[in-house]
């Protein structure tokens, strides 16, 4: 029977006892206290069956009394409400410890973090790459734990785009990523992975890089020499040689400018390389990179547009490199009669170093890969250019070392802008 019905019924009967009661209290002379004993009655069964119910919610996990009628539907109602209310619990509590123990078993560190970084929860590799115990540092801050200047900063700064890696001291140095994603109602997700053995190969790569150009050059220098005599003596050698010499010196000038970019690369990119961090003023390092420039390329014009006078803090020989990489591809990819303007400019936020050309511009979708190594778009320009390849790679690299974002617009056969926005002190 459905709550509607036994109501119903309950009415009907509640009516026919009172009804009944004023039939025998008008035959007896007193129906009115005839029906007050039926009120009685009826308030003394309500108030019996109250108190039942109070009596079995103490004890939910019992059976419910035995009733019929209306108190006998509302007992099941509620007993079967009870009971799918404790099989959902159960449901989602096996979920919950589905995805625990499916976090729990990860090789990365997880840890889960209120809006304020209090730990609500951490599992087993969290504890072996960050020392935080679970449940012993519940509700302690994640910084007052961690204590590394990088992730405080990180944490605090609140802009998760891009992962964190730190380098961790004593005893064995360990290389770890960290990764913080936003969910729920502003509750974090710490990720932790230890990336030292991909470090150490890219570390090895970096070297092997750099000792196999270190090891070139000495080679390169004896041929150059000797191909610099033969040159000088050209009238002493035979004709049909002049044009195999010739071949023969752009080949080495190339080989030499290759080995310098990777030299100069692989020494940025050492972490063990002792950075200088001193202020730059840019304004002087593009005064002297245009006369530089007006010497090796008199037939250029580069335009300077000196909108401010901020300077960088960073190290001078690697933003000159960065600065003279952009100009000169803009030189090299741009007809001799254009002219290629140079922008030092402040727009409150940050200060950037744009440089414009009207040269063949670079297709939308080769932009995000200018910077790989060797990438080229037109693979027999840049051989005629003399590129290396290695110019983007560089410039990257520098602007990420200074913190500076690099930004690159193209329209295919009108020119373009590359710039790099260093944050504004
Ligand atoms: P490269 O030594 O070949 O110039 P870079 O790393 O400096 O190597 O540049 C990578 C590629 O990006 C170049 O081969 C060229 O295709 C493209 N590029 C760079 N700068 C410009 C520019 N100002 N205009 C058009 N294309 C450019």
């Amino acid at each position: 029977m459905n709550l509607d019905r036994s109501w119903r019924s309950e009415l009907r009967k509640l009516l026919l006892l009172l009804l009944g009661s004023v039939l025998v209290g008008w035959v007896l002379g007193f129906p009115l206290a005839s029906l007050a004993v039926g009120f009685g009655l009826v308030s003394l069964f309500w108030l019996l069956q109250i108190w039942r119910m109070r009596r079995w919610l103490e004890h939910p996990d019992q059976l419910p009394p035995e009733s019929s009628g209306l108190w006998g539907v509302i007992y099941s109602t509620i007993y079967r409400l009870q009971r799918e209310n404790r099989e959902a619990r159960l449901r989602l509590q096996s979920t919950v410890d589905y995805l625990q123990e499916s976090f729990a078993s990860m090789r990365d560190g997880v840890v889960i973090l209120t809006h304020r970084g209090a730990i609500e929860w951490s599992n087993t590799a969290a504890h072996r790459l960050l020392q935080l115990e679970y449940p012993r540092d519940r509700g302690q801050l994640i910084l007052n734990l961690v204590r590394l200047p990088e992730f405080h900063d990180y944490f605090l700064a609140r802009d998760f785009h891009e992962p964190l890696q730190v380098r961790m001291k004593g005893g064995r140095v360990r290389h770890l990523q960290m990764e913080i994603t936003p969910f729920a109602d502003g509750d974090f997700l710490l990720f932790v992975r230890d990336i030292t053995r991909l470090q150490e190969t890219e570390q090895m790569r970096r070297d092997f890089v750099g000792n196999v150009s270190h090891e070139l050059r000495t080679p390169l220098t004896v041929f150059k020499g000797y191909l610099d005599t033969m040159l000088d003596n050209r009238d002493r050698i035979d004709e049909r040689f002049h044009r195999p010499l010739l071949q023969m010196d752009l080949q080495i000038r190339r080989m030499e400018s290759l080995l310098h970019d990777l030299l100069w690369l692989s020494r940025i990119e050492s972490e063990r390389s002792q950075k200088k961090t001193v202020k730059v003023d840019m304004v002087s390092l593009l005064e002297e990179l245009q006369e530089e420039l007006s010497q090796s390329h008199p037939q250029r014009s580069v335009a300077l547009e000196i909108a401010c006078r901020d300077a960088v803090y960073g190290d001078y020989q690697e933003l000159h490199s960065a600065v003279s990489n952009l100009v000169l591809n803009a030189i090299k990819y741009s007809p001799d009669d254009t002219v290629v303007t140079v922008r030092w400019a402040n727009d409150g936020d940050s200060v950037t170093l744009s440089v414009s050309d009207r040269g063949v511009g670079i297709q939308e979708a080769h932009i995000p890969r200018l910077t790989e190594r060797f990438y080229r778009v037109d693979e027999s320009r840049s051989s005629q250019t003399g590129g290396t390849g290695l110019g983007l790679a560089i410039v990257k690299h520098v602007a990420a070392s200074h913190g500076a974002a690099l930004d690159i617009q193209s329209q295919p056969g009108k020119g373009s802008t590359f710039s790099l926005s260093f944050s504004a002190f």
